[in-house]
């Protein structure tokens, strides 16, 4: 995407990023930071964690927080408590980025281990429910609420293979559009990102054949991650974007 964001583009926004550990989750989160938000970041791995806190810290822009949830055993309860953490933390949300998520198995539905299937759906789509519910009481707080689903090409196309990944990324496709139209007279915004294939643990697992040099980074998709939650995008709703648009689905070749 070509779009050239004002380095101010996020002063004064607070955005809640999950999976901020790792891979496109981590970069979203220093990306937001840089230009001007307040981010909390949200992961399992309080080590890893802590190195994303410590990388915004040394920008000298707004610090971050960071909080301390495993999605596969995430209840509404746990959900629950943990947006009240955050409004201890902070007045409102004015984005959320769904962007934590796991793989499961590439094999067959045939031979898909139904425990997997289950952690599969937990994480990607339970989870994100029961999160997305308990946060949308700050992020209707916000007078520009945007809430980012993250989707992939195989939650638009089935593929051989990819199993409860593709069946998530679906069904996060139906989450994002139904409340997309429940919020279109809000002042609340609801979209997916298809990432495209990046350069990222998630990915090398799933092709592990590939060269990931071929990849683009989680840093060159950001201008679409920064365009989604700030003011540039205010009227959009109800979409699913690509990052790489144009780029076939597969594995990348030279
Ligand atoms: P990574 O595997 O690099 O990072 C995944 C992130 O999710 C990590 O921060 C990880 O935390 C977190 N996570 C996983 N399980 C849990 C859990 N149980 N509780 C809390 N956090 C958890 O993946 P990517 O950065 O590649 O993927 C990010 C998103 O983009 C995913 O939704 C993925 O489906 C999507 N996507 C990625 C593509 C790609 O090519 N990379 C293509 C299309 C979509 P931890 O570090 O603790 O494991």
């Amino acid at each position: 995407m070509h779009y050239q964001p004002k380095s101010d583009l996020l002063e004064n926004r607070i955005i809640l990023v999950t999976g901020a550990s790792d891979g496109i989750g981590r970069e979203a989160a220093l990306t937001y930071a840089r230009y001007g938000a307040r981010v909390i970041l949200l992961g399992r791995n309080a080590d890893t964690l802590q190195k994303t806190e410590q990388a915004i810290n040394q920008l000298n822009k707004q610090p971050a927080s960071s909080l301390l949830l495993d999605l596969a055993q995430a209840t509404p309860e746990s959900c629950q408590q943990l947006a009240d953490q955050v409004a201890a933390l902070v007045p409102r949300l004015d984005g959320v980025l769904h962007n934590a998520g796991i793989l499961g198995e590439i094999v067959p539905l045939e031979e898909l281990d139904p425990q997997i299937w289950r952690d599969v759906m937990q994480i990607n789509l339970d989870a994100t429910f029961y999160l997305t519910q308990a946060l949308l009481p700050l992020l209707l707080q916000s007078d520009a609420g945007s809430l980012v689903f993250t989707t992939s090409s195989v939650g638009r196309t089935g593929r051989a293979g990819w199993g409860a990944y593709a069946v998530s990324k679906f069904a996060t496709e139906g989450m994002m559009q139904v409340l997309a139209d429940e919020y279109k007279n809000r002042h609340l915004r609801v979209n997916c990102i298809n990432p495209g294939g990046t350069r990222t643990k998630m990915r090398a697992s799933a092709f592990p054949e590939e060269d990931a040099n071929l990849l683009k980074t989680p840093a060159d998709l950001m201008p679409l991650y920064l365009y989604l939650m700030g003011d540039d995008s205010r009227r959009k709703t109800g979409t699913s974007f690509d990052a790489q648009p144009g780029r076939k689905a597969g594995p990348a070749t030279a």
